[in-house]
């Protein structure tokens, strides 16, 4: 008998889940991406990103398992202008995407070949392909603007100035608050590669860089080169309705479904996950609806108090400082580390973050499975 077939337009993280899943289930998968190898976007990969995490519990929920890709933070120091606080890194893990041997997708590509899924580089989605796609066709763009234009997403630019490459350090991260930028600036390595990144809502001028450079140089002896300026990445974060399984007939797949921590941006737990929903779309629609709505969940509330609470907190950076000074950053640190030990004993509880998966989730799709 032919397979059923179906198209995918995105190899990155969450298309490749998909692929797998729907290959394992007896589908004829294609994959097109714009780029002519797989990797993602080269204005900023090969990169490392970090995330919470629980890696055991994700790649048993996708049947992937992607935890070799994932290598636990040793320390992320957060800063605000030079103050720091060490809060415990436990579930938290450094991820390198990008082509490199030892990336996510590098992983996630061998696994898709051997299940037989087939790949078409240099194959953009455009208005003219989106009108003939076929019913099913999972769209997983990642952060791309023109996909979010061609497909009416709202969307947030963001712009930044990031630097990468080899170094002689691993598993460590840091974060950056100050007034120069709405969001952060975070360098994470791992795999002997870092990846810096200073992103902001708005555009970061030269002199914001530099401020940042001193202070890398200044707190943490790294001076990076090699800095090159990103426009043209966006979020799904333009509305509080943004998360959508479908949307004009397509199923959507990773961050551009919405799929994303609204608050710090965290994409990659998201992106695993709603690989292995979009996939369900395909075979078993309701319960992909079902999973996909109880995932995002909370994505309204914590979008509401991103807009409306903490951005205009954000901005006053000597807030969070004094109190970090008056009470002490070490008394802090302890007190923090107390005050997470008491909900998590031993360092092995999923994070309370948006996108937590749990064993009871794992049993209740498996159930659902062999209804
Ligand atoms: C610079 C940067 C830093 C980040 N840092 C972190 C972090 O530290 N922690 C975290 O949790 N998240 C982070 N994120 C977010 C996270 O990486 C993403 O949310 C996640 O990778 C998205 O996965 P995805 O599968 O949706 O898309 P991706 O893995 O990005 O894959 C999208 C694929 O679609 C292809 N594509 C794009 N447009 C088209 C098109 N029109 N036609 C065909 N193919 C197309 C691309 O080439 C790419 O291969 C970061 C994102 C960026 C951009």
């Amino acid at each position: 008998m032919q397979k059923k077939e179906v198209t995918i337009f995105g190899a990155g993280m969450s298309g490749m889940v998909a692929a797998i899943d729907l290959a394992r289930h007896g589908y004829k998968v294609i994959i097109h991406d714009r780029e002519k190898g797989f990797g993602g976007d080269p204005r900023y990969n090969p990169s490392v990103h970090t995330t919470p995490i629980d890696i055991a519990t994700t790649s048993e929920y996708i049947g992937i398992d992607v935890s070799p890709s994932f290598n636990p933070l040793i320390r992320c120091p957060i800063y605000f202008h030079d103050t720091c606080i060490h809060p415990p890194v436990d579930m938290v893990f450094a991820v390198e995407r990008g082509n490199r041997a030892s990336s996510l997708d590098t992983l996630l590509l061998n696994i898709a070949v051997k299940e037989g899924v087939e790949f078409e580089f240099n194959s953009e989605l455009s208005l003219e392909k989106i009108k003939g796609l076929p019913e099913n066709t999972i769209i997983a763009c990642g952060l791309r603007e023109d996909a979010y234009q061609l497909l009416g997403i709202p969307y947030i630019p963001c712009y930044g100035w990031c630097s990468m490459g080899e170094c002689g350090f691993s598993d460590y991260a840091w974060v950056w608050f100050d007034e120069c930028i709405t969001e952060y600036g975070y360098m994470t390595a791992t795999n002997n590669y870092y990846f810096d990144l200073l992103f902001s809502l708005t555009p970061v001028s030269p002199e914001a860089l530099q401020r940042y450079k001193s202070f890398t140089k200044r707190m943490e002896g790294v001076e990076h080169e090699n800095w090159r300026y990103l426009v043209g990445g966006v979020v799904p974060m333009a509305s509080s309705d943004n998360p959508r399984l479908r949307h004009r007939g397509l199923i959507l797949c990773g961050t551009i479904s919405g799929f994303m921590d609204p608050f710090a941006w965290f994409g990659i737990h998201g992106g695993l996950l709603s690989g292995k929903v979009a996939a369900m779309a395909v075979y078993d629609p309701q319960t992909a609806q079902r999973e996909f709505d109880r995932f995002n969940k909370n994505f309204k509330i914590v979008h509401f108090l991103k807009r409306h609470i903490w951005s205009k907190l954000r901005p006053r950076v000597n807030m969070f400082e004094k109190p970090i000074s008056l009470i002490g950053a070490s008394r802090l640190d302890n007190l923090i580390s107390k005050m997470m030990r008491r909900v998590n004993p031993h360092g092995t509880k999923p994070l309370p973050f948006p996108y937590t998966v749990t064993r009871q989730d794992v049993q209740n799709l498996r159930q659902n499975a062999s209804l």
